[in-house]
């Protein structure tokens, strides 16, 4: 099976082990009730009424919380989002930022992928985005590495002739351990990137500035229920003082809908947890500024890395961005516990140095003496048990609503998904795309 010419398993194969990144779309649409109950504000003075905004919580600040605040904001919903921590702290923070166009066509997520692609599009031209948040149109190359033993030792020495043998390559792509001719898997139309945090950040702060969409930092700890209908959002709310140790206190919020975006740690809320499972597939990345960024061309990599002494091939992912950074994430672990506390996500040690070895390899301008590192990490993907996001109501809480799952692909689909929840809570369906497939209540019964 390929896609655009390229074997689908080498796709972020890396990020989707366990959880296949290839099904089929069940393409049956159909369209879902408004549950959404306005509240009607007292008689104006001439007589008129006028509906107060429907009062939506957000849970979770990640991309796709956001990017659902975002939307609903611009649709008239009063938003209030509740983070435990900080806004993009977690993988919506440290991810790639890459977007594919094209990339899940033949999966569930084809019509929310292109559709969020196309979004991406439009909020950069809205929001000034290659300006605020590093979005720009990329060339994608694949590429197959041998590294050496003591790869840090196998990196480029500049030789250029070779670099041109290898017709296409960029000239920063230099190492020694280049295998055979690189191949385009995509091109400035169907491949771009964001720096994911900014990206984030940048929408939370306009639909404040723009929708004064609210932000709390809280722990959400229980959604409350009333008659088969969400009531109100319980959370611990952190209050930091500046001389002493942050206080909690316990607030209640009540809201006529509730989004849960909390990533990996969806399944943390016993209201979803007894209906399926989220996990977290923990994966790493490093930030480098080489001495010479002019010279990094807008080329993402993407690799099949075989290490020096043999052993597992790697498929790390290599994206310059426009600020003059060069991240660099792979080495996926299973089985890891996901601590309480995002912040407390740490990266292991061999994964991140593993990452160095990758980096020198493939560029002289990559060795730790041509380049400053500015940040070495990790997080967790959002994965499901059927590989698909789940987007949708409850089926037995009237508005209360799901986003995550989102896997490898969260930062491409934020939009998409937060424009089709906000449709879906504010007018009863959704239009911009079919969001059929991900409904929660798939997990019924299974
Ligand atoms: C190394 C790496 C590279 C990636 N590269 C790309 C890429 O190039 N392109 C792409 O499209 N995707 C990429 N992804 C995937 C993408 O990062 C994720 O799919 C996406 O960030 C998930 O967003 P989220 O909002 O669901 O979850 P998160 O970003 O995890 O956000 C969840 C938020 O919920 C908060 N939270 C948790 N519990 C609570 C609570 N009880 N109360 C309040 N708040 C809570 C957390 O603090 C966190 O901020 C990558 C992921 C990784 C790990």
């Amino acid at each position: 099976m390929t896609i655009s010419g390229v074997p689908a398993t080498t796709i972020r194969a890396w990020t989707t082990r366990g959880y296949p990144s290839i099904h089929y779309q069940n393409r049956t649409r159909g369209k879902r009730k408004s549950q959404f109950v306005t509240m009607s504000m007292p008689a104006t003075e001439e007589g008129k009424t006028r509906e107060a905004p429907p009062r939506v919580v957000v849970c979770g600040g990640g991309v796709i919380g956001v990017c659902t605040a975002f939307f609903l904001a611009r649709k008239g919903a009063a938003v209030t989002i509740v983070e435990k921590s900080s806004v993009a702290c977690a993988a919506s923070g440290k991810a790639g930022g890459f977007l594919a166009l094209d990339w899940c066509d033949g999966g569930p997520v084809s019509d929310l992928a292109r559709a969020s692609f196309e979004l991406h599009r439009s909020l950069a031209a809205d929001l000034d985005g290659p300006q605020t948040y590093g979005y720009r149109a990329l060339r994608t190359l694949s590429l197959s590495v041998q590294g050496q033993e003591g790869d840090e030792f196998a990196g480029g020495s500049g030789d250029r002739k070779q670099t041109k043998r290898k017709n296409s390559l960029p000239e920063w792509v230099d190492g020694h351990g280049l295998r055979g001719a690189p191949r385009v898997i995509g091109t400035p139309e169907t491949t771009a990137q964001v720096h994911p945090q900014l990206f984030t950040r940048t929408l939370l702060s306009t639909a404040a500035a723009r929708h004064r969409v609210e932000l709390v930092v809280g722990e959400v700890e229980e959604i409350q229920v009333e008659g088969g209908r969400v009531k109100s959002v319980v959370f611990k709310e952190k209050i930091q003082s500046q001389d002493e140790d942050p206080i909690n206190r316990r607030r209640v919020l009540p809201a006529d809908s509730i989004v849960l975006a909390l990533g990996p740690w969806s399944s943390r809320l016993p209201i979803l947890s007894s209906l399926f499972r989220v996990s977290g597939l923990k994966a790493h990345s490093i930030v480098l500024r080489p001495r010479d960024p002019d010279s990094i061309t807008p080329d993402a990599l993407f690799l099949q890395y075989f290490p020096g002494r043999g052993g597992k091939t790697l498929e790390p992912e290599v994206y310059p961005r426009p600020n003059g950074d060069v991240y660099l994430c792979g080495m996926s672990e299973e089985g890891v516990e996901i601590p309480d506390d995002p912040e407390q996500v740490l990266g292991n040690p061999e994964s991140i140095r593993m990452l160095h070895r990758v980096a020198e390899t493939v560029s002289s301008h990559l060795r730790p003496r041509e380049a400053e590192v500015r940040a070495e990490q990790a997080c967790f993907l959002p994965c499901t048990d059927d590989g698909r996001p789940i987007i949708g109501e409850m089926h037995d809480i009237k508005g209360c609503y799901v986003a995550t799952g989102h896997s490898c692909w969260g930062i491409l689909n934020g939009p998409a998904t937060g424009a089709a929840l906000s449709e879906l809570i504010l007018d009863g369906h959704s239009s911009i795309v079919d969001i059929t497939p991900f409904i929660p209540a798939r997990f019924v019964n299974t």
